[in-house]
């Protein structure tokens, strides 16, 4: 038993993980259901560090220091439990499963109390960063124990990537905190990318730039307080020619967005929750939209707005109002991810640092950027913070930013080119500032079908209007 830490699963992101833990000076024990790939991987990689092949799950599990930590990363669903029912009979009480799949946040609670009872630790664990973050340093979201992270903390930190210094990794809270604020970071994700895709369609179709001048523009853009890895690729996949045609490259791509789900869960999570992460939601129903194509086909004949060429002047313009537009909403579709992670803590009793959530985002994974030292700079300024509006610094940004948010939605929606995100977004911000909202209304409509009740701005206790019978008095319903 020499190995720190094992590895089962072995393929890209297992075999990267494996090779980023030997890098960093660790034993590592590797395994994989199918025996030909643990071959290959010590093969190809065995010589980069400290290796130990098992073929067998008994000599996997006999090879691994105790406690024993044991990282499974195969396929995220049925196949994990199945992998947990095979290795959990060989362990001992102490002993450490980490899953670092994309596994669902609920699927890790269930395995996590279920393990408890058996003595092991479970260590929900969100990855990001794709295969080249797994091998180089990704962002790590562990969840599970205190206990477990004491042990299994100091390894992941050292593998994880660092930004001035520090680790991307840290202990988010108990049983599935880790997985869930890795499905928020891919809902946030979805809302980024969309929304910098609305800013592309906005400067092409109404600014009347090639993607060739686009990409120079989010080069620009990169260089300010947008800057983030996002819209460095961005600019990247607008300069590429496709070599084939010479055609720019987002023109010979079909217009259908795909995704694996994780947007998809982070919506359905925050309806249960009670958060309202539009911003969020439209990106995940616009990549879904895109693919309706027989949807697209009955509506494509139908009229849409008037188109107006701008003049150099005005397109000058409209381009720094997009990234004013482009950089309020990414702030609100930001602060309702962390609305949704504070929901969730509530609910399931997870004491997270929402601050500490923006620090390891700031390498490692898909969403790193700049902007997020600013969030944890707010959350470590105000352990309170309720909203990333409620600082200062933000909402002076959001106030200047907020007519040429307005302009451009108006601008889109006259020359019918689709901005759910930003629409989205920009109505967030006015559902949330609104003294009053015709919610009143509502009140009004399910009191009168439905019986419903309602309260009053003026008194205490639920009320109830005697619709069918006018004049008679309104009755108190909770006396
Ligand atoms: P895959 O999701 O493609 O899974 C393949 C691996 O799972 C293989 O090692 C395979 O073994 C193993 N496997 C599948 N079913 C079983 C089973 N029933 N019993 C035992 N082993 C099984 O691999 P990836 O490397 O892409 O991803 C691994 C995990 O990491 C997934 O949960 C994924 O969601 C997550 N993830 C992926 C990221 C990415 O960018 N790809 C980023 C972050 C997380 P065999 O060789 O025998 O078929």
């Amino acid at each position: 038993a020499s190995a720190q830490i094992g590895v089962t699963g072995l393929a890209v992101m297992g075999r990267n993980l494996a090779r980023n833990f030997a890098r960093n000076g660790y034993t590592v024990a590797v395994h994989n259901r199918t025996p030909r790939r643990t071959r290959d991987m010590i093969q190809e990689f065995g010589q980069e560090g400290a290796f130990v092949p098992a073929e067998s799950p008994a000599a996997f599990v006999a090879a691994l220091e105790r406690p024993r930590r044991l990282l499974i990363m195969v396929k995220a669903g049925p196949a994990t439990d199945e992998v947990i029912e095979e290795f959990a009979p060989l362990l001992a009480a102490g002993d450490m499963i980490i899953d670092g799949g994309n596994a669902h946040f609920a699927d890790t609670r269930r395995r996590e109390r279920a393990l408890r009872e058996r003595g092991i630790h479970f260590v929900g664990t969100g990855v990001s960063g794709g295969e080249e973050g797994a091998l180089h340093g990704p962002s790590v979201m562990p969840g599970g124990s205190a206990e477990s992270y004491a042990v299994l903390g100091p390894m992941l930190e050292r593998i994880s990537a660092h930004v001035d210094g520090e680790p991307c990794c840290t202990h988010i809270g108990t049983d599935g905190a880790g997985h869930f604020v890795k499905m928020v970071h891919n809902g946030i994700e979805y809302a980024d990318m969309q929304l910098i895709a609305e800013a592309y369609h906005l400067l092409r179709e109404v600014g009347g730039r090639t993607p060739a001048e686009i990409a120079a523009t989010f080069r620009r853009w990169n260089e300010g307080r947008l800057d983030s890895y996002l819209i460095e690729i961005t600019a990247e996949v607008l300069a590429h020619t496709d070599p084939g045609t010479g055609k720019p490259f987002v023109d010979i791509v079909q217009d259908a967005a795909e995704q694996k789900g994780t947007g998809r869960w982070t919506v359905q999570t925050a309806l249960d929750l009670g958060s309202p992460v539009t911003a969020i939601a439209q990106a995940t129903f616009a990549r879904v939209a895109s693919a309706r194509t027989e949807l697209r086909a009955a509506y494509r004949p139908l009229p849409g707005g008037v188109r107006q060429k701008l003049s150099p002047d005005e397109a000058e313009r409209f381009t720094r109002d997009v990234e004013q537009a482009l950089y309020a909403s990414k702030v609100i579709a930001y602060d309702q991810g962390w609305t949704m992670i504070r929901d969730a803590a509530a609910e399931y009793g997870w004491d997270i640092d929402l601050g500490a959530v923006a620090k390891i985002w700031r390498g490692g994974c898909i969403i790193r950027a700049a902007f997020l030292d600013r969030i944890r700079a707010a959350h470590a300024a105000n352990p309170d913070l309720v909203s990333l509006l409620a600082e200062a610094g933000f909402a002076a940004e959001i106030t200047e930013a907020q007519p040429a948010w307005r302009a451009v939605v108006a601008t889109a929606a006259q020359h019918g080119i689709p901005v759910p995100a930003f629409s989205a977004a920009l109505a967030s911000y006015d559902t949330l500032r609104s003294a009053r909202l015709p919610a009143a209304l509502i009140q009004g409509q399910r009191d009168f079908f439905g019986a419903h009740t309602y309260r009053r701005t003026d008194r205490e206790g639920s009320f109830h209007t005697q619709w069918a019978e006018p004049g008679r008095p309104e009755v108190r319903t909770d006396t």
